[in-house]
């Protein structure tokens, strides 16, 4: 089979603010959401400062590896504004004063009764060869320049000049030579470990270069981004994608809890309204976190009924009916107490699924028999309760996290099961 090449693209973005720790380079993303439309990929991201020397360096570097280079900034009319200068340098070209550019740049000065002042001259400088990109939302047009067969664009950094010059000239001008077709997907799973899934799928990592796979963990969750591409058809990337996906789910199973981008509160919500049924939740630990999670999807107010935080001893007693002695004699932190907060709320707001978790999230608090990380989760139904006994590490912050997705797991889990059953009984 023909090797397939997607082709590469570096972007570089030019700005001495886009070092410091107060601004961030955003424009990227963009970019590269609207390339990897066209089958494009983004091999790398460079951030240069305002300096001639390092941008004409990263320049040459840029254009031995990639087909495209997409040059982000410092088209201003200041002193600062270095890229037309170190682009012109890299290449040995000269800077060329372009008329019409200048006559356009002086009418949106004369538009404002101002006169235009000598700094703006520059931005007239076109490199030689280089076709101009017109600004509608500012001064500085961009640049698209040919260098033996890759390419150049040089853009202004102000996003609301960067995008409309984008979709007006950049693309069209891309598009009329579409490298391909690149096509992306997301799968969500949770209950797994890094090392689980390494076990699970190792063997499914693609070997050949028009295919990708990327695995992003995060608390209680792990993210597959999935990429094809091919150089013939839409249709043959997404077919491509779809055996990846499909070889994938089969390893690991349902685990996966979304294949289309949706929050595990969104699939929980989901099945609720599908199977209409109502949900209450008592927290302990995670402090009110996964009735927040639950409520940030919208409509959730057709399932989801009460949230208590019931964190002291009191609070799980005069809430949730938590027996006093069973406090007393295993702890707040415990089995058993688990399931009477997921049975209390599930009694007291008369819903069908009653959720709970009661842990110690740390840094203090744990004993050598109840370590920090400790979390009982606990789901209460009509017919049951389920109890599970997590041992979560991290910081405070991460064991919440945690909790909250184990126990909104558990109602996953119980709502597909119950889906299953009913559908093998109606067989
Ligand atoms: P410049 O073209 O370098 O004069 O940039 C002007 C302004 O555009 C900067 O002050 C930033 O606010 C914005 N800007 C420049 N580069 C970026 C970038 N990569 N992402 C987002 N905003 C940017
Ligand atoms: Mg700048």
């Amino acid at each position: 089979m023909k090797k397939e090449l997607p082709g590469r693209v570096e972007i570089i973005a030019v700005g001495s603010e886009l070092l410091t720790p107060y601004f961030q380079d955003t424009n990227s993303l963009y970019l590269s959401s609207r390339l990897n439309d066209l089958g494009w990929t983004v091999a790398f991201k460079t951030i240069v400062g305002d300096d001639r020397e390092d941008l004409r360096l990263r320049l040459r570097e840029a254009l031995r590896r990639t087909r495209l280079v997409m040059v982000m900034g410092g088209l201003g009319p200041t002193g600062d504004d270095i890229t037309r200068e170190a682009v012109a340098g890299a290449l040995g070209r000269d800077l060329v004063l372009q008329r019409d550019v200048l006559e356009r740049i002086e009418d949106r000065f004369r538009r404002r009764q101002l006169p235009m002042p000598r700094a703006n001259k520059k931005q007239a400088l076109i490199i030689r060869g280089a076709a101009v990109l017109p600004n509608r939302n500012g001064t500085a047009p961009g640049q698209l320049i040919r260098v033996g067969g890759k390419k150049i664009v040089l853009l202004p950094g102000p996003p609301h000049e960067l995008k409309p010059m984008c979709e007006e000239s950049v693309w069209p001008a891309l598009g009329e030579e579409q490298c391909g077709h690149l096509t992306r997907a997301v799968l969500r799973a949770t209950g797994l470990t890094e090392s689980m899934v390494e076990a699970l799928i190792s063997d499914l990592y693609p070997k050949t270069t028009d295919l990708g796979l990327t695995i992003l963990a995060s608390p209680g969750q792990i993210e597959f981004q999935l990429c094809a591409f091919s150089a013939v058809s839409r249709v043959l990337a997404e077919n491509k994608l779809r055996r990846l996906k499909s070889r994938l789910i089969r390893r690991l199973r349902n685990h996966v809890f979304s294949e289309t981008g949706e929050s595990l509160e969104e699939i929980v919500g989901l099945l609720l309204k599908k199977q209409k049924k109502t949900l209450a939740v008592a927290e302990s630990c995670s402090g009110g976190l996964i009735s927040h999670r639950l409520t940030n999807v919208p409509g959730s107010s057709e399932y989801f009924l009460e949230g208590a935080i019931a964190y002291s001893n009191a609070a799980k007693i005069d809430l949730l009916a938590v027996p006093p002695d069973l406090i007393e004699t295993h702890g707040a932190v415990s089995f058993p107490v688990a399931r009477a907060m997921a049975s209390g709320i599930r009694r007291r707001a008369r819903a069908d699924l009653g959720l709970a978790v009661t842990g110690i999230a740390g840094p203090t608090g744990g004993s050598p028999d109840k370590p920090v990380g400790l979390v009982f989760t606990a789901l209460a139904w009509p017919g049951g309760t389920e109890v599970q006994k997590n041992l979560f590490l991290g910081k405070r912050e991460q064991v919440k996290l945690q909790s909250t997705q184990k126990a909104l797991d558990m109602v996953r889990r119980h709502l597909l099961q119950k889906a299953r059953a009913k559908k093998r009984r109606t067989r």
